[in-house]
């Protein structure tokens, strides 16, 4: 049984990265699933994992997110490269069907093999979005996507952290609405390494801009040496603005990866990958002991007065 398991994640692995779009869906299917098969499936995919350029893109609803990607994803297959497009919606964790709709958007990539799209659920991963983003992540990257674009919803701090997970973020806002403010309030303008004001044929673009702008000047991220985020504007429905973004990101790339800000990014991003398995693994624990008792029944003789809470954890840790 345990074999021929073995046999399937190899085989579906190398399907993968022969480019075939059925196996990386399976391969993200058990990851979203937390299937027992996922611990094998990281190891096979482990050696091949590293090449893909990570790109984070965020904001508000409605903002544009969905357009900015089909844009970057042509001026990506222009160039030749196998883009992965993984679409999060942290605000909605039990409902994967939630961005499908955008996604019809993309459909000029269909039929495309080097371009692979897909908006994933959290739904049944025991480290929820934390742990299952990045994994998905690794099977775009093992499967040799040279570019993987990973969309989430802005809606507060859960999108903070799986946005912080790329190499590149952009942070995407639309004139008015004090969205800049509500942005900063919200600490997305941090995890931006840039900032897009898209919708730019609207009134206020250009204040809004100004407005980020400002803000960047007072940030902290103002010493030299540091990199500073530009401010762009596009107007993502008609492709203008690409060239400048595409410039943009790959500027970002080549100043983290000269001043060591790339690799110290990608083993943060490894240590929360880390932590939140072992995390969800001694969750895991906890709800079964090995000695057969339940956490509740530990807690119900720290309750009673029968043993202290240290000695409790004690034993649910080395239990
Ligand atoms: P998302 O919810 O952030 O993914 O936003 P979408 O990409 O779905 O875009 C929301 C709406 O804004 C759609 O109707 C787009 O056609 C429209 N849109 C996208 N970019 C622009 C733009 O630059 N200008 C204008 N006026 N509309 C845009």
């Amino acid at each position: 049984m345990r074999r021929a398991r073995e046999v399937d994640v190899r085989a579906w692995v190398a399907s993968a990265r022969e480019g075939s779009p059925r196996a990386v869906a399976r391969l993200i299917t058990l990851v979203e699933n937390s299937h027992p098969a996922l611990p094998e499936v990281m190891a096979v995919l482990a050696p091949h994992t590293g090449h893909a350029w990570l790109i984070g893109l965020t904001g508000s609803p409605g903002v544009g997110k969905s357009t900015t990607t089909t844009m970057l994803v042509r001026a990506f297959r222009d160039e030749g490269l196998r883009v992965g497009v993984l679409a999060v919606d942290p605000s909605s964790p039990f409902s994967g069907g939630a961005l499908l709709g955008d996604r019809v958007r993309m459909s000029d990539h269909a039929l495309d093999t080097g371009v692979y799209v897909r908006s994933m659920a959290s739904r049944g991963h025991l480290g929820g979005l934390a742990a299952a983003t990045p994994q998905a992540l690794r099977v775009l990257d093992g499967a040799g996507c040279d570019v993987v674009i990973v969309e989430t919803v802005g809606v507060g701090q859960s999108e903070v952290e799986v946005t912080g997970l790329a190499d590149t973020t952009v942070v995407l806002l639309a004139p008015g609405m004090g969205d800049g403010v509500q942005a900063a309030k919200a600490g997305i303008l941090e995890v931006g390494d840039v900032l897009v004001v898209n919708k730019a044929d609207r009134t206020g673009a250009d204040s809004t801009a100004r407005e980020l702008r400002q803000m960047i000047s007072l940030g902290d991220r103002t010493q030299p040496g540091m990199w500073r985020p530009p401010v762009l504007k596009t107007m993502a429905d008609r492709g203008e603005g690409r060239e400048e973004l595409v410039a943009a990101l790959r500027k970002h790339r080549d100043h983290t990866r000269a001043s060591g800000e790339w690799q110290r990014r990608r083993v943060s991003r490894a240590e929360r990958e880390v932590e939140a398995i072992a995390l969800a693994r001694l969750r895991e624990r906890m709800r079964g002991l090995p000695d057969g008792s339940s956490l509740h029944e530990v807690a119900e003789r720290v309750a009673a007065g029968d043993l202290d809470p240290y000695a409790a954890a004690r034993q649910v840790l080395d239990g």
